[in-house]
């Protein structure tokens, strides 16, 4: 049996499980059919109706009729040699995301997309130069997580994706609604169950909808990419600055709720001759004082579509030594990956370094957020 049903057909993955127990009473159906037909997807990652076994064909039939079950193509895995996975997944209309499987110890961090490309357009970023396309659905965020677990559970079976950062192509919030579904469905016990304590969204600063997610009742733990101490040198590597500038940034952040013993993590990229001044992190240290949070420093990662130049050894070692003396917590982030462009900020849809698809010729300068 296969869901050979229009475009417009409601996708099976893209669904909360309420959804889709209304979908199956607005087939005729009971409601628990549409929770088991849920559970094999989103708990089982079941890619076809055919694998629902516990469900009758002439059930199944019906379902298919009125639902289809989307699935990413793993168009490509590259691998570095210090452990972490590059996944290249295709959609269904033929564009290419990434996601990283990032192995440390016990734990595996999974890396993932919530945008194909991004317009934030922070200037040290290989996915700014893409521009943005379009959104993922809510299925498709997920559906990176079930295809990496099976991966892993044909590659090596004693591993299990333990955490989940949206760190990958895209601004999440700039996905808001479909960011927020892909919570609930990666969230569900009925699903993979993941805890929102093992879930960060890591923002470039979108305030208002940093507001939005405050009062929510899934919130991940939250990453700010901040990479600079002041306005100056903010409004020069991350346009979004000129929107919502450090002061509101900060203001929106002081009102977040974060619940007891959790931490906002401030991300600094350091950039030779840019922000990795003692200045700078002496700045940067009165700026955060008196924040729950933590800071991870990480030290550029080269790509050919931008400028900057990673410091020098000595240089990420003075500026984190400067930051901690000067009381602010901060963890050097070791690059995972880079041999296969699979570090931070080196998302490019690249291949054995090769671009798969050519980058915008003109970067829009001021991206259109709202
Ligand atoms: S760092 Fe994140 S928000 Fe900024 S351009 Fe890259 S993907 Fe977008």
């Amino acid at each position: 049996m296969s869901a050979a049903t229009p475009d417009e057909t409601p996708d099976l993955r893209a669904l909360t499980l309420d959804e889709a127990q209304a979908l199956a009473v607005s087939l005729g159906l009971p409601r628990f059919r549409g929770e088991q037909a849920w559970r094999w997807v989103h708990g089982k990652g079941a890619t076809s109706w055919d694998e629902m076994t516990n469900i009758g064909a002439d059930v199944r039939a019906r379902l298919a009729a009125g639902a289809r079950i989307g699935t990413l193509t793993l168009a490509e895995v590259q691998r570095s040699r210090d452990g972490t996975k590059k996944l290249r997944f295709t959609t269904r209309d033929g564009y290419s995301i990434e996601s990283v499987l990032i192995p440390d110890g016990d734990k595996t961090t999974q890396c993932i997309s919530s945008q194909v490309g991004c317009a934030v357009d922070c200037q040290f970023c290989a996915t700014a130069k893409l521009g943005l396309t379009r959104n993922l659905d809510p299925g498709e965020i997920a559906d990176q997580v079930y295809r990496a677990r099976a991966l892993l559970a044909a590659e090596e079976p004693d591993r299990r994706i333990t955490n989940l950062v949206y760190m990958g192509m895209g601004e999440p919030l700039h996905n808001y609604d479909n960011v927020m579904r892909s919570l609930r469905i990666l969230t569900s016990d009925l699903g993979v169950g993941l805890s929102q304590r093992r879930i960060t969204v890591s923002t470039a600063g979108m305030v208002p909808r940093l507001e939005k997610l405050g009062a929510e009742d899934v919130r991940p733990n939250l990453a700010v990419s901040l990479n600079a101490s002041n306005d100056r040198v903010r409004d020069e590597i991350m346009p979004i600055n000129r929107k919502w500038n450090i002061g509101k940034l900060l203001a929106a952040l002081r009102s977040y709720p974060l619940e007891h013993r959790r931490r906002v993590t401030f991300e600094y990229v350091l950039l030779a001759g840019v922000n990795d001044a003692l200045a700078d992190a002496a700045e940067l240290a009165k700026l955060l004082r008196g924040f729950r949070c933590k800071v991870n420093i990480i030290p550029w990662n080269p790509h050919p579509e931008a400028p900057y130049e990673r410091p020098s050894p000595g240089a990420i070692e003075a500026f984190q030594n400067e930051c901690k003396r000067l009381g602010l917590p901060t963890y050097l982030r070791t690059p995972r990956g880079d041999d296969i462009d699979a570090a931070c900020g080196q998302l490019a849809n690249r291949s054995n370094g090769e671009l798969l698809v050519p980058l915008r010729k003109r970067p829009v300068k001021a991206p259109a957020l709202d």
